[in-house]
């Protein structure tokens, strides 16, 4: 069965959104992933179908309640393969930052449940009692969950088989290597009198990925030092030899 990603959230109308145009609305549309967005409130059980309520302790704003919140998470579950479980996410600035290998991981498993969060976040307790993963997309605070959801949705879906035209275009890319991508050029040959770099009209395949890659490590180190960090042996486009 397709990848699927299961969005519990207050606002399921905001699904599928961007998610419903270009290449992953295509996708979706012809079956290559499923999207399912399931109503936190539904899972309410009072008169008012309340799903918040004030923090313990005082402070501003309300926390999502851990019953309701946890009775959504096992009401999607229900009859779900054991043996195939699946990921349970909970967006969030406090956790671990996302990144193209996380994605690669989450693209390849049984698709995720992701739980968004909204007003001043969750109840503590359905975190560790349900075993939600936090996945911060960036180090500043959105109102909700939904469009960090979607941006990790988003990255996951053009990794699937058939989702993007070319198989190529996922294996070439920022991060792909511990390195930024190359600058890209197109037509016109000549933009406000700046041509194209000649190399890259030169026909010379191995010049050219030469070329690429020297403005990759540039970029690089000029911008995202922590990346190269991060993938060692990749310093030269060459594996560091064996000691
Ligand atoms: N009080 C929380 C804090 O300081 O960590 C912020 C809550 S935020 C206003 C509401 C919800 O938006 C969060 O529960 C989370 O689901 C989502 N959210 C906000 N920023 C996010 C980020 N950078 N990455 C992922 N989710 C985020």
């Amino acid at each position: 069965s397709p990848w699927r990603a299961t969005v519990l959230t207050l606002f399921p109308e905001m699904f599928p959104g961007p998610l419903g145009v270009s290449l992953a609305g295509r996708g979706l549309a012809s079956g290559l992933w499923e999207l399912e967005a399931r109503d936190i409130r539904a899972s309410a059980t009072d008169r008012h179908r309340s799903v918040d309520d004030t923090p313990a302790g005082g402070g501003p704003g309300m926390v999502l309640r851990a019953d309701v919140l946890a009775a959504a998470i096992d009401a999607a579950e229900i009859g779900q393969d054991l043996s195939k479980r699946r990921p349970r996410l909970l967006m969030s600035p406090r956790g671990r930052p996302l990144t193209q290998a996380r994605v690669v991981e989450l693209a390849q498993a049984p698709g995720p449940l992701i739980v968004c969060g909204r007003f001043e976040g969750v109840d503590q307790r359905v975190i560790d009692q349900r075993g939600l993963e936090e996945v911060s997309i960036g180090d500043y605070v959105l109102s909700g969950g939904e469009i960090a959801a979607m941006a990790l949705i988003d990255a996951c879906v053009r990794l699937l088989p058939g989702v993007m035209g070319k198989e190529a275009s996922g294996t070439e890319e920022s991060f792909s290597e511990g390195l930024l991508e190359y600058p890209q050029y197109t037509r016109p040959q000549l933009f406000e009198g700046v041509p194209i770099p000649q190399i890259l009209t030169s026909g010379d395949h191995a010049k050219v990925a030469a070329w690429r890659r020297a403005e990759s490590e540039a970029l690089t180190a000029a911008r995202r030092p922590d990346l190269r960090t991060k993938a060692p042996n990749q310093t030269s486009g060459q594996k560091t030899p064996k000691s």
